[in-house]
């Protein structure tokens, strides 16, 4: 194997490694790599679908910063900014009771 092969193997390996990481690529080289990613990770939340906390469907979808809207359900409730936060587990009286 000569020189310049390996050198596009290399390349094509590091394509393959980004290529994973849902990068923002609207951006260009702007901003630094590790923002970008940061960002990524941050939009496929809330321009995805989340679980709905009362039907456990996975399709919630975000109207606003916080406004969030299940069009199984058809509830329409607040959470986190940026994605649905996890339901809080279903306590019983007894239970409340035995931890004071
Ligand atoms: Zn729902």
């Amino acid at each position: 194997m000569n020189q310049p092969t390996i050198f596009i193997r290399h390349i094509q390996i590091l394509h393959h490694l980004m290529a994973k990481k849902g990068v923002v690529t609207r951006f260009g080289p702007r901003y630094g790599r590790t923002t970008r990613e940061q960002l990524g990770k941050v939009e496929s939340q809330y321009k995805g679908k989340q679980k709905c906390p009362h039907c456990s469907y996975t399709a919630v979808k975000r109207l606003a910063a916080g406004i969030w809207h299940c069009t199984k359900c058809d509830t329409k409730f607040t959470s986190r900014a940026y994605g649905v936060r996890k339901p809080l587990p279903i306590r019983s009286k007894t239970e409340e009771h035995a931890d004071v």
